[in-house]
């Protein structure tokens, strides 16, 4: 996904009351600085291949909680949360890819939404280390 079709998504989102509202509370953003963006991305790998990857999730519509976790927040702001809500706003009606780490729509929107919500104190250091690991 691009950067525009980034854009694009979080205008919608922003758009909706419901989405809009989420923010990070005391608890995930003290979890965030605590382990970093580079650890939380990882979490939001693993709760999409857990949660939304599946054929058929457990408790789907319900498999996300609201807080707790600052993937979980993000997915909700971003529509990341449940199978019904990737179909509403993303146009995803088939489940994730088999190998969830090639999967740049859905772990993505939520990562690049936590990057926006987190303090630019936590996000600064882990987006110069990330780029050092980027490879073509
Ligand atoms: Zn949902």
């Amino acid at each position: 996904m691009t950067g525009q079709d980034f854009d694009a998504l979080f205008a919608r989102l922003s758009r909706s009351a419901f989405r809009a509202r989420f923010r990070l509370g005391a608890k995930e953003t003290s979890y965030l600085a605590a382990r970093g963006m580079d650890v939380i991305r990882s979490h939001a790998v693993d709760f999409v291949a857990q949660r939304l990857a599946p054929s058929e999730p457990k408790n789907d519509g319900k498999q996300t909680p609201m807080r707790g976790h600052p993937v979980f927040v993000a997915q909700h702001a971003t529509a990341t949360c449940c199978r019904s809500c990737l179909a509403k706003w993303h146009g995803m009606q088939e489940p994730p890819t088999e190998d969830i780490r090639q999967d740049g729509h859905r772990c993505g929107a939520a990562s690049k939404k936590l990057s926006f919500m987190a303090p630019p104190s936590i996000v600064q250091p882990v987006d110069v280390r990330s780029a050092s690991h980027a490879s073509p």
